[in-house]
């Protein structure tokens, strides 16, 4: 997907200097930010937050849905990420610049490594009465990996744990043994979680890795917190297992990883480290410049990149 606000600002994230204890659990509630187009699409999103920027690599969480409305995101660039795509319900096609072509299905997992520079394209697909329900996430790639070539992968099954009260998919790391076939860069973990009703679980979790729980479709109790629907609860790091609670039942996404030690840069679909290589990706998206290449199949107009800020992007911590 594509951050279409027209007017973004640059957000930067990361810096182990800056951490020193864990942070207090903190409730981020999301932002409703409108996808611009004529098929506008609304998403709810969580990260990067004012209160934290990033969660292990994590580095962007949006939701969206249930409801009907369609994804249409033309042709964009990204530099210095992994887009990590998951649906919970709905169908989407995926294209880009490799002349990959896969639709993307509710647990299946699109992973798409921009690494310095790719293009893609995303449309729902399908039968519109489904509602289109998912969560587009980015992972920011750590400075030794940012100039790799880009890649593609689709994973069509994903391993499962199940124990007294939940079942997991495990999108990326491990889970109780269970491992990911997903490509990841840094120490990095994501789960889909339904809890049964009348649930309590206690879920194992690497005490080196910062963590976050994203309600999707129903309120959950983290640690004894209660979190709304949309909401992420950020738990930071230390902990040996986290402990998660339903009545009525909810499916979740739990984000990990082991805090970020680099800053970063973001402004629209790029990751990087200074104004200058952000400024330089954007001419070269504009010129139709080979370091993004065309989207195969897809004849539809290009996003054209937002006006840079009038003030110097700079990086900042992960924390404020
Ligand atoms: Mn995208």
């Amino acid at each position: 997907m594509s951050n279409l606000e027209r007017r973004p600002e640059e957000r930067t994230c990361g810096g182990k200097s800056t951490q020193s204890a864990s942070p207090l659990p903190t409730l981020l509630e999301p932002r409703e930010v409108p996808l611009g187009g004529p098929r506008a699409m609304t998403v709810r999103r969580t990260l990067p937050h004012k209160q934290i920027r990033t969660i292990g690599a994590w580095c962007f969480v949006d939701h969206y849905g249930p409801n009907r409305q369609t994804m249409a995101v033309p042709p964009h660039p990204h530099i210095g990420l992994q887009t990590v795509s998951w649906l919970i319900s709905g169908d989407v096609e995926h294209r880009d610049s490799l002349g990959s072509h896969q639709r993307i299905r509710p647990g299946e997992l699109n992973v798409m490594t921009a690494g310095r520079g790719i293009a893609h394209s995303e449309y729902s697909v399908g039968d519109e009465q489904v509602p289109l329900h998912g969560v587009q996430l980015w992972v920011a790639l750590t400075d030794e990996h940012r100039d790799q070539a880009p890649s593609f992968e689709h994973h069509a099954s994903l391993p499962v744990v199940s124990d007294h009260g939940f079942t997991a998919i495990v999108m990326t790391g491990e889970l109780a043994g269970a491992v990911s076939s997903a490509t990841t860069f840094s120490p990095l973990f994501s789960a889909e979680v339904r809890l049964d009703s009348s649930s309590r679980v206690q879920l194992p979790v690497e005490r080196d890795f910062e963590y976050a729980v994203l309600a999707l479709d129903a309120p959950v109790t983290v640690n004894g917190s209660t979190v709304p629907h949309g909401n992420l609860q950020y738990l930071g790091w230390g902990n040996s297992q986290v402990e998660l609670r339903s009545e009525a039942g909810v499916r979740l996404m739990v984000l990990g990883g082991e805090p970020l030690a680099e800053e970063l840069l973001m402004w629209w679909n790029f990751v990087g480290r200074d104004h200058e290589e952000i400024v330089a990706a954007r001419d070269q998206w504009q010129s139709g410049d080979s370091r993004f290449g065309d989207v195969h199949g897809d004849d539809n107009a290009r996003l054209p990149a937002p006006p840079m800020p009038t003030t110097k992007l700079k990086p900042r911590a992960s924390r404020p």
